[in-house]
């Protein structure tokens, strides 16, 4: 049987009750198959990045798994389809988004799946959620280099 790999996972949500769909979809990552939790930050506040709607509600979560990270993005996505995700438009408002942000130490390019998050370091609703959980993941210039974007802890 494959070694348990540390994936990271970002949540966010800004439509309907946001904190609900996001203490939710933690609880749901650790019922997923072959994974389970192993830390999860707090909840925190952002403002819209290239999107529309209300504020975002944002986390991150560390995971064990034994998915492959193939099969870990489709459980992300049937967790966004049953928390009523429709995809209208790319960055529209959403009940729920997951994305993953590391996979142990892979580097994965594929028409599906790009990890690292090609994006994660543009983001403060990344990078200050990880650094919450995984300190030793991001370092100081990357966290001043997104320190104009809002973003504030909501419990
Ligand atoms: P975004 O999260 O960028 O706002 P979506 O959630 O709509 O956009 O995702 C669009 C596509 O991104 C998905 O169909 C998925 O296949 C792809 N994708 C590529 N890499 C990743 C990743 N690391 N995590 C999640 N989705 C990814
Ligand atoms: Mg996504």
């Amino acid at each position: 049987m494959r070694e348990p790999v540390t994936a990271y996972i970002a949540l966010g949500a800004n439509l309907g009750d946001a904190p609900a769909a996001v203490k939710a979809a933690l609880q749901a990552l650790d019922a997923l198959p072959q994974t389970r939790v192993l830390a999860r930050s707090s909840l925190y506040r952002t403002a819209p990045v290239d999107a529309q709607g209300p504020d975002f509600i944002n986390a991150v979560a560390a995971v064990a798994t034994r998915l492959t990270a193939q099969a870990l993005l489709q459980s992300l996505q049937q967790l966004e389809l049953s928390a009523g995700r429709e995809r209208p438009s790319r960055n529209a408002p959403r009940t729920l988004d997951l994305d993953l942000l590391l996979f142990g130490a892979a580097h994965i390019d594929s028409p599906a799946l790009t990890v690292p998050h090609p994006r994660m370091a543009q983001r403060a609703f990344v990078l200050v959620p990880l650094a919450e959980i995984a300190p030793g993941l991001v370092s100081a210039q990357q966290l001043a280099a997104v320190a104009g974007q809002r973003i504030t802890r909501d419990g």
